[in-house]
């Protein structure tokens, strides 16, 4: 019998009279997959109950920060044990001082960092850093990233930006979108010559070093090194929107894991432990210049909030764990290879792309390295897909153009019962 989802579906209704869309992020509001969301009451380890009382195994994972799934015991007794001191104060406590210095010891291009409230955030910032660093005004970034939703990157954007064929959105003013130019992902003779044309004039060429916002598409070897080398040579810095990556591809990023250093990293997601957390850092000479060190103002009312850097601190020491990776990986490994064995099959035409505990099943038969052919994925197919999974208990991102996290709280069961139910799945897609 086909779960009920009555509860949510009235709740949706009634949100869409108070909130835009019934959601407060765009892709919550399962648009693309032609549903209604489930509302979510709780969530344990691998798994979530909405409100209806079905029960999911989930990974979307809060969009990556339940790296450890959830209601990790030490996050919770951390959280709560803080919370027992107050909420905020607005003034320095030692947590910030805890988790900044994690934060630079795990990550090579990381000596100084500043917390934010969200990689938004950490993306606005870094620019007018990077701007000010340079006196440059130019930004390069790639046809498919998503870096957040303010003006000089919501261009050409991922994830919900994507799925909502949205690509520059109303209310950015033409002269910032002027500022902006758009590469191919994965395509260095492309930028090459945007580089021989503009390089002077670039301050910054940002980049997600494993991008997470179309579908998941893996840079190519030598293509983070070709972006350093390029940087270098024009005098722009290179910024890794470590948002996703950060923590997950591996302890020190994805910047240790591909062994490129960028000059300036954002981040958010795994460093606050599932609360509203952004930071960006970077070389000590450029980080000087923020404010009140520097002249570059950037603030924030709860910035380094005490519950924010609890959570992420009890995160980052869990994730200090030996083996905790590798564990971590293998997982990964487990659901990709079971998933394609079950695409083959169910006869379903697909492609797979993962990087460590990042993965993405397209609906397309075609190699994704881009933007264009991540586009070539049947997104009616992904839906019918979605729907069955969903129905079967399994919750994936509702939308192709995202990533799916696997956690450390995902167990060889989890993995084994979303392999069985993507069987049928993938029979619906390939039969509509
Ligand atoms: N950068 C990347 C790579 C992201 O994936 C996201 C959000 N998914 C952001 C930046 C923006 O972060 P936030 O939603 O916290 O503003």
């Amino acid at each position: 019998m086909a779960p009920s989802y009555r509860k949510s579906q009235e709740m949706f209704e009634e949100s869409q009279v108070y909130i835009p869309g019934g959601v407060n992020s765009p892709v919550r509001a399962f648009k693309s997959v032609g549903m209604d969301p489930p509302f979510i009451a709780r969530g344990n380890g691998s798994r979530m109950w909405d409100v209806d009382g079905n029960e999911y195994i989930d990974y979307v994972c809060s969009w990556g920060p339940l790296i450890l799934g959830h209601r990790h015991p030490a996050v919770m007794h951390a959280v709560q044990r803080c919370l027992e001191r107050g909420i905020t104060y607005g003034a320095p406590t030692d947590l910030e001082l805890t988790l900044a210095r994690m934060v630079v010891e795990a990550l090579p291009g990381v000596e100084m960092v500043r917390m934010v409230n969200s990689g938004t955030e950490a993306t606005m910032s870094a620019l007018r850093l990077a701007r000010a660093y340079t006196k440059r005004n130019k930004i390069v970034k790639f046809e498919g990233c998503y870096h957040g939703h303010h003006d000089s990157l919501l261009i050409k954007a991922g994830s919900g930006a994507l799925t909502h064929g949205v690509p520059t959105s109303p209310g950015v003013p033409e002269n910032i979108a002027g500022n902006t130019i758009n590469a191919r992902y994965n395509d260095l003779p492309l930028l090459e010559k945007i580089m021989a044309e503009v390089g002077r004039e670039v301050a910054a060429i940002i980049v997600e070093p494993a991008a997470g916002n179309m579908g998941l598409v893996p840079a190519a070897e030598g293509f983070l090194e070709g972006l350093r080398k390029l940087c270098n040579q024009y005098g722009a810095l290179l910024i890794f929107d470590e948002v996703i990556t950060g923590f997950r591809l591996s302890y020190g990023g994805a910047q240790s894991y591909y062994n490129v250093t960028p000059d300036l990293t954002c981040l958010g997601k795994i460093i606050g432990g599932g609360m509203p957390v952004g930071a960006y850092g970077g070389v000590r000479e450029i980080m000087q210049m923020i404010s009140p060190a520097g002249p570059v103002y950037q603030a924030g009312t709860l910035s380094g909030n005490p519950l924010a850097m609890t959570a992420g601190i009890a995160t980052l020491e869990q994730l200090q764990q030996p083996g905790v990776y590798e564990e971590l990986n293998r997982k990964s490994a487990l659901l990709a290879q079971g998933l394609s064995q079950a695409a083959k099959a169910a006869g379903a035409s697909v492609w797979f792309n993962r990087v460590q505990s990042l993965q993405c099943t397209f609906f397309t038969s075609q190699a994704v390295t881009d933007f264009a052919s991540a586009s070539t994925s049947d997104t009616k197919r992904y839906a019918a897909f979605f729907k069955s999974m969903l129905d079967q208990g399994i919750y994936l991102a509702p939308a192709q153009f995202e990533t799916a996290f696997v956690s450390l709280a995902h167990t060889d069961e989890d993995i084994e019962r979303t392999v069985e139910a993507s069987f049928n799945a993938f029979k619906a897609a390939a039969n509509i």
